[in-house]
C-alpha cells in the first residue's frame, strides 16, 4: 500500500469477482467469502434482483412507514413536502448516488409520496407542477427520476475533473477510453451497454441524451467534439485519429489559432508535436459540415473552453462549474410547465391572457415573499391552484350534491366564496374603510379589485407590501369562518386576529435583530 499501511490479515475478508467469481483457490490466510460485500450501508452485488431486495427494499418500507406517521400531522402542502425532501427521500438518494437504481424502486418512490401528498386521495395539484420552482407556480417538491438522474450526470463532472483519483482507472477502464473528458465530449453511442456495470451505463444513456440538439452558434460549433461525432463524418463514417486524440486535440476549436483561422500542417505539427500532411488536414477541415465551416470563417477568435462543455436549455455551460443540484434544476426546467390553473383564470379573467411571465411569478412568487408563515403560505398556494373547498369544487369533483352557496342561493364558486357572499361582501366594504383610514389609500375605485384581492396587488415597495399581508391575512380569516360552516365574518375579530400575527412578527423580528424589517407594519401595529 503506498501509504506503509499494511493489511490487517484477521480483520480482513476476500470475495473473488467479475470472470474469477467461481475460482476455489483461497490462498493468502485471507478469510474468503462468497455472499454480496457490504459497506457504509451499501451492498454490491451484480445481480439486479439482489440489488433491490438487499439495498432499496428496505429503505422503501422506512419510507412508506415514516410518512405515514407524518400523515396523522394535518401538514400543510409545503409542510409535507419539506418532509418529503428533506427527511424522507435521503436514505433513497444515499444509495441512488453510488449504486444503479431499478426502475421499479422509482415507481413505488412516487407512489408513496404522491399517496402521502393527497393522504391516498387523487392528486388535486399535477406532480409536474408541485415539482417545479416558486417562481413557476410549483412548491420544489423533489422529483425522484430526476435527482436520481441529476446525480448521474454529477458523475460525469467527478469523472472528468481534473482529480487524479485512482478510483479513475475503473470508468476509463469499463468506457475503454483514457481520455474520459474526450469520451464525454464526443456524441457518439460506441459504448457496449451490455459489457459494462449498470451504473456506468445509466451515466454514459443519461449523458448523451443531453445532446439533443444541433450546434449552430459558433461557440457552439468550436467546443464539438472532433471524434466520434456523428456529424463530422469521412466516407459516411465518424472518424476517430489516435495519434491526434493521444495528443489531447479533440475539439474543433483546437484546430483554430487565437484569430479563429484553421491552423495550417506546419502548425499543428509545431503546437501539437503531430506528424501530419497538408492532405490530412485539408481531410480533417472537410469532414466538418459546411455550414460550420461557413460560420467558423466569418468569425476572427477562438473562444473555446478546454472543459467538457454541454448545452443545456439553450445554455453552453462548462460542467466544471455544475452541481448536482444545477443539473437537477436543468432538467425540471425542461419539462412544460405552465399549472393548468392559469389557463382556468384565463377564463375567468381574460385580461390575465396578455400579461408575461414575470406577471405569474410575481404572483406565485407572493406568499413567500410577504409572510413566513408556512400554513399562510400554503393557503395562497391552494386558493391560486383552485383546490379551496368553494362548493362549486367540491360539486365539480363529486364531493357535494349542489354548488350552491351554502348561506345564499349563487353559486359558491372562489369569487363568490372570497369576495360575494353577502358577509363577505360587507367585510370588504368595512375592510376598505379601515385601510384607508390607517394608509390614506383609497382603493375603493381600482377597476381590478378582484383580481388584486385574489392574486396580491402589484408592486413591490414597502406599503404594497404591507398591504398583501393584511389582504392575505383577510383572505385566511374568510376561509376559517366559512369553513366552520356558521360564516360568522366579523371585521373586529380579523383585526385582533391581525394583531396577534404582528405582534408575532414584531418578536421574531426583535428575537433575530432584525426590528427594521418591522418597521413597515408600525403604523398599522400601533392603530390597532
Ligand atoms: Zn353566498
Amino acid at each position: 500500500m503506498c501509504s506503509g499501511l499494511k493489511i490487517n490479515l484477521d480483520k480482513t475478508k476476500a470475495k473473488y469477482i467479475g470472470s474469477l467469481k467461481s475460482c476455489d483457490h483461497y490462498p493468502h490466510g485471507l478469510s474468503w467469502i462468497k455472499e454480496p460485500i457490504e459497506t457504509l450501508g451499501i451492498v454490491f452485488t451484480e445481480s439486479e434482483e439482489d440489488n433491490y431486495k438487499l439495498n432499496f427494499a428496505k429503505r422503501i418500507k422506512n419510507l412508506n412507514s415514516l410518512l405515514n406517521i407524518w400523515k396523522q400531522r394535518n401538514l400543510s402542502l409545503k409542510g409535507k413536502i419539506t418532509v418529503v425532501n428533506s427527511l424522507a427521500l435521503s436514505p433513497l438518494i444515499y444509495v441512488s448516488s453510488v449504486i444503479s437504481t431499478p426502475k421499479k424502486v422509482i415507481a413505488e418512490v412516487d407512489k408513496i409520496i404522491l399517496d402521502f401528498m393527497w393522504s391516498g386521495g387523487t392528486a388535486k395539484i399535477a406532480k409536474s407542477t408541485l415539482i417545479q420552482s416558486i417562481d413557476n407556480g410549483g412548491l420544489k417538491l423533489c422529483d425522484f427520476q430526476c435527482k436520481v438522474e441529476a446525480l448521474q450526470l454529477a458523475w460525469v463532472k467527478r469523472m472528468t475533473d481534473t482529480s487524479q483519483g485512482r478510483w479513475k482507472l475503473f470508468p476509463q477502464c469499463f468506457y475503454n477510453f483514457k481520455n474520459l473528458n474526450m469520451y464525454f465530449q464526443a456524441k457518439q453511442k460506441l459504448l457496449k451497454c451490455n459489457d459494462i456495470p449498470q451504473f456506468y451505463s445509466n451515466i454514459h444513456n443519461r449523458w448523451m441524451k443531453l445532446f439533443d440538439s444541433e450546434a449552430s452558434t459558433f461557440e457552439e460549433i468550436i467546443n464539438e467534439s472532433i471524434w466520434l461525432n456523428c456529424n463530422i463524418t469521412s466516407a459516411g463514417e465518424p472518424i476517430y485519429w489516435k495519434p491526434w486524440a493521444e495528443k489531447n486535440v479533440y475539439k474543433i476549436g483546437h484546430l483554430l489559432n487565437d484569430n479563429g483561422h484553421f491552423y495550417s500542417e506546419k502548425e499543428i505539427c509545431d503546437k501539437y508535436k503531430i506528424k501530419c500532411s497538408f492532405l490530412n488536414v485539408l481531410q480533417l477541415r472537410q469532414s466538418i459540415p459546411k455550414q460550420w465551416r461557413d460560420v467558423i470563417v466569418k468569425n476572427n477568435c477562438n473562444p473555446y473552453q478546454e472543459s467538457l462543455v454541454v448545452k443545456i436549455n439553450n445554455k453552453l455551460c462548462t460542467v466544471d462549474k455544475l452541481k448536482c443540484k444545477d443539473f437537477y434544476w436543468m432538467m425540471i426546467e425542461k419539462r412544460p410547465k405552465t399549472p393548468s390553473c392559469q389557463k382556468k383564470w384565463c377564463e375567468s379573467f381574460p385580461e390575465l391572457n396578455d400579461v408575461n411571465r414575470d406577471v405569474w411569478n410575481r404572483i406565485y412568487r407572493l406568499a413567500f415573499r410577504i409572510t413566513r408563515e408556512t400554513k399562510i403560505q400554503s393557503f395562497q398556494y391552494r386558493l391560486i391552484n383552485r383546490i379551496v373547498p368553494c362548493n362549486k369544487w367540491l360539486f365539480n369533483i363529486k364531493i357535494k350534491d349542489s354548488a350552491e352557496c351554502s348561506f345564499c342561493s349563487c353559486e359558491d364558486n372562489l369569487q363568490h366564496f372570497f369576495l360575494f357572499c353577502d358577509k363577505v361582501k360587507e367585510f370588504w366594504s368595512i375592510w376598505f374603510k379601515w385601510w384607508k383610514y390607517v394608509s390614506g389609500m383609497d382603493l375603493r375605485n381600482c377597476d381590478v379589485v378582484i383580481e388584486c384581492i385574489l392574486f396580491g396587488y402589484p408592486g413591490i415597495d414597502e406599503m404594497i407590501d404591507v398591504l398583501n399581508y393584511c389582504t392575505l391575512h383577510a383572505k385566511y380569516y374568510i376561509y376559517i369562518q366559512r369553513l366552520m360552516n356558521d360564516n360568522k365574518i366579523e371585521f373586529h375579530e380579523y383585526l385582533v386576529l391581525l394583531k396577534k400575527k404582528l405582534s408575532e412578527e414584531r418578536f421574531i423580528c426583535k428575537k433575530n435583530n432584525i426590528t427594521h424589517r418591522f418597521t413597515k407594519f408600525n403604523f398599522i401595529y400601533e392603530s390597532l
